[in-house]
């Protein structure tokens, strides 16, 4: 059974890039097409058409099962049954001991939900021997922490993760689940949203709070990133969200801040969980990461080629100590690895400086930068887009104008460097005495 494509199809090939079996393409009339045999139907393609030209054949008799899920939820939001929801929960996501920056970041934005809602901010911590991280989730703004602490919950494990947290979930009824949106939390919010019944926003970049009607106001961009879709669940709680990683702004840590500490046992045998980690193999090659970059210097299809994404791009990065990042269009092209990718299906950044050289400013790009402090664009179309997010902006070329910046930039950082040498050495600092 394959995607359908209805006359409603303008042609726009957004679907094209979003179907991982290349099942779609576009016909001698610039229409989208489908090849049965190769479509699964995952629907992958279908939340990216602006038009809502796809669906897949099944969806019509699911959403009517929804509806009527919905009319009695509906119905228990106006018996005031939601209400015994409270309180914002966040998963402290854990590994090896050491908690993941975007639930630090989460609880910064948790905070500020449950104050609007005037409920507690609760961090969901679950592994082994990981009590002493509790300390760090206070500090971070949590009220409560929520602990279970279990041999089997030393790696993750979907089921035997979800199973806790859904338990959890049932047990105390919170209105609100922050999750990051790393590879762990977006396979445990699917499952514990499921098991719940619940609507889940993934991959949102922003959160607000709706007082009137205590609703979890979760923006993400949606149509392939042509619009920003501010999504609600009405009438199911808890409500869900993932969020992606530097996103939200890290709080600022309240040293010795304390709270509650509600601690759960539960009864795991090993030989009763379907899944066994036998082995965890660290990733090989290449570390990028760009998420933890304090400069980035991000290439596109400007650059022209190869040669030029490589000397532009890596020459000024080096010169000022920063990471290379890309557009979609400088990966497609094989000029540099997707790991490199910088927007909506690449990395979301927060570096002190973006440098966007030869980058249009796409949508799907503009998302993944926005929490960069300072973003600087060379490009020689004054109209580009970039221009209107940018903080500096340089309507110029960008093989003239780089390597004008990146002697000067170079020689004034090693002189920097010298400078704090010395000081540091109190050869040339300031004689207080
Ligand atoms: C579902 C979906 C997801 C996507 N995800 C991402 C994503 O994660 N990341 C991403 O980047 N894109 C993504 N895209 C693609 C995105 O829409 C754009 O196509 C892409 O960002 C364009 O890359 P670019 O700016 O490098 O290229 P272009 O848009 O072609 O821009 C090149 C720019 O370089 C300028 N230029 C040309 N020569 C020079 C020169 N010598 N000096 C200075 N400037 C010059 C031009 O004026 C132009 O503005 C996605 C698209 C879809 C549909
Ligand atoms: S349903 Fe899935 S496999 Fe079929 S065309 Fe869409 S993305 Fe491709
Ligand atoms: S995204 Fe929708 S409108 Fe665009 S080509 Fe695909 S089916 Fe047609």
């Amino acid at each position: 059974m394959a995607v359908r494509v209805s006359s409603a199809c303008i042609g726009c090939q957004a679907c094209i890039p979003a179907c991982p079996y290349e099942a779609l393409y576009i016909n001698e009339e610039g229409l989208c097409q489908v090849i049965e045999e190769k479509c699964v139907a995952c629907g992958q393609c279908v939340e990216v058409c602006p038009v809502s030209a796809l669906s897949l054949p099944e969806m019509a008799h699911e959403a009517k099962e929804d509806l009527t899920t919905l009319a009695g939820a509906e119905a228990a939001v106006l018996s005031g049954d939601l209400g015994r929801y409270q309180g914002v929960w966040v998963f402290i996501e854990q590994r090896e001991g050491q908690i993941m920056p975007v639930s630090l970041e989460l609880l910064g934005a948790g905070r500020q939900l449950a104050q609007k809602l005037g409920v507690e901010l609760a961090g969901v911590l679950l592994g082994h021997q990981v009590c002493g991280l509790a300390n760090k989730v206070y500090e971070c703004g949590a009220d409560k922490v929520y602990l279970v602490d279990n041999p089997a919950l030393r790696y993750y494990r979907t089921e035997t993760y979800m199973q806790v947290f859904v338990d959890l979930a049932k047990e105390y009824l919170p209105e609100i689940i922050l999750m990051g949106a790393t590879t762990t939390g977006r396979d445990l919010a699917g499952a514990v949203a499921t098991e719940l019944r619940t609507g889940l926003t993934a991959d949102c970049t922003g959160l607000d709070i709706d007082l009137q009607q205590r609703l979890l106001l979760a923006t993400r961009p949606a149509f392939g990133g042509n619009i920003m879709a501010t999504i609600v669940s009405k009438a199911h709680r808890p409500q869900m969200a993932t969020v992606r990683p530097k996103v939200m702004r890290m709080p600022a840590l309240a040293p010795g801040r304390q709270g509650a500490l509600v601690q759960k046992e539960v009864s795991l045998k090993e030989e009763d969980l379907l899944t066994r980690v036998l082995e965890i193999v660290q990733e090989q090659g290449e570390q990028v990461n760009l998420q933890e970059a304090e400069i980035i210097v991000a290439g596109g299809r400007g650059l022209g080629d190869r040669d030029g994404f490589q000397k532009i791009c890596f020459g000024l990065a080096e010169a000022l100590g920063g990471r290379v990042g890309a557009s979609r269009a400088a990966v497609e092209a094989g000029w540099i690895d997707h790991k490199y990718q910088v927007g909506q299906t690449g990395v979301t950044v927060a570096p002190k400086i973006y440098f966007a050289l030869g980058i249009s400013g796409a949508i799907q790009h503009l998302v993944g930068i926005r929490g960069a402090d300072v973003i600087i664009a060379i490009n020689t179309d004054p109209n580009a887009p970039i221009f209107k997010e940018c903080t500096y902006g340089l309507v110029g070329d960008v093989f003239k104008l780089v390597p004008l910046l990146t002697e000067p930039l170079k020689e004034l950082l090693t002189q920097n460097k010298a400078d704090l040498q010395k000081q540091l050495q109190g050869q040339g600092g300031i004689n207080c005495a």
